[in-house]
């Protein structure tokens, strides 16, 4: 059975426990997820025995390379989305539809319950997601080539870091060098952060120049075809002030007391607590504003999550997720390190292999 014949195969086994026919997969991701199929504007209706891809006519050549074999109802021009999907629902007999909620608009579910009357939504949420949490092997290894290409993006273009490199020129750096290493693209648009305005957390690119401050914060990830990496680090590219050794120093005991801490059955709100300890002990609690991490997978945001009110989810092995404690300091700056974390069998493996000790940092 190829994976994606198995990962039917599991979702079904949801669907029957929702106690629906069939589920209508929206969620561009999860269509990805169940058939392989990386193209726009297609909806995945499984059912208990089949599944039936409806999608149009720019993909047949794309569908034929991607999913051989994945039943298709190929829309000609002009013939809408969704009453296609409601005649092949009503030619399958569905009475109970199965609906992802969080995806699906109120718009769409209105028009298809008025094409469909009689038939009853069962409202969903994260069966998909669900499955997608666990990564196997394949996803591992997409993932691990995420990491390697981002590794070798960020060692080309800070190579070329130069006192009147801007924020923007080094983020198009980035998103060059990732491409010529084989990745499909930059897996988000790159933070790169100049001095005060790495005390921003999510910092886009401007023309502020490197010199315009002594150090830089980094956040950037690859996207090697379906899997993404998501890193952070620091570049000293003036003086290394006492406060800046003093601060990294602390964001990475952080992070290093969290990952050392990651195994299966440990819950997620532990993880966080281990590096927002360090933290508030160093005295810098109020300045650590966000979650420890964050599952990566097809989207950079997945679960699970290390942060508050997650003591409920506990790590299984063959999840990724990252750990980038940061303490942000108004006036002076942003210091956050990011690695992507592989839970394993007997503890986690971090993925991203990019130097982050104190003096990797600074820049030649
Ligand atoms: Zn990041
Ligand atoms: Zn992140």
């Amino acid at each position: 059975m190829d994976i994606f014949a198995s990962r039917q195969k599991k979702l079904r086994g949801h669907i029957r426990q929702s106690k629906a026919d069939a589920l209508l997969v929206t969620n561009h991701y999860n269509v990805t997820y169940l058939t392989g199929f990386t193209g726009e504007d297609a909806y995945l209706l499984l059912t208990l025995d089949g599944a039936t891809l409806v999608t149009d006519r720019r993909f047949t050549i794309q569908l034929a390379e991607e999913c051989p074999g994945l039943a298709l109802i190929v829309r000609e021009p002009g013939q809408m989305m969704i009453p296609t999907t409601c005649e092949l629902i009503q030619k399958l007999k569905i009475d109970r539809l199965a609906i992802e909620a969080a995806s699906m608009s109120v718009a769409t579910q209105q028009a298809i319950a008025e094409k469909l009357e009689g038939v009853q939504f069962v409202l969903t949420t994260d069966l998909v997601e669900g499955l997608r949490l666990i990564k196997d092997k394949t996803e591992i290894e997409a993932t691990r080539i995420a990491c390697e290409q981002a590794a070798k993006a960020f060692a080309a273009a800070r190579a070329l870091i130069r006192p009147a490199s801007t924020e923007k020129e080094i983020a198009a750096e980035l998103e060059y060098q990732a491409r010529r290493f084989g990745a499909k693209r930059l897996a988000f648009p790159p933070i790169v952060a100049v001095g005060t305005r790495s005390a921003l957390p999510h910092a886009p690119p401007t023309d502020k120049r490197i010199d315009s401050d002594d150090f830089t914060l980094i956040d950037w990830g690859a996207d090697s075809g379906l899997y993404l990496s998501d890193l952070t680090r620091m570049v000293v590219t003036g003086r290394l002030s006492p406060k800046f050794k003093k601060v990294y120093q602390v964001v990475l005991e952080a992070q290093l007391a969290a990952i050392s801490f990651i195994k299966p059955g440990v819950n997620c709100e532990q993880v966080d607590k281990r590096a927002r300890d360090v933290i508030e002990k160093a005295g810098y609690g109020s300045n650590f504003g966000h979650g420890l991490g964050h599952g990566t997978g097809l989207q950079i945001h997945e679960s699970p999550r290390f942060a508050k009110g997650q003591d409920k989810v506990l790590l299984e092995a063959g999840m990724i997720v990252t750990v980038e404690p940061g303490i942000y300091l108004d006036d002076w700056g942003g210091i956050r390190i990011e690695d992507d974390i592989l839970v394993t069998k007997s503890g986690c493996e971090v993925l991203t292999s990019v130097p982050k000790q104190l003096e990797d940092c600074i820049l030649s």
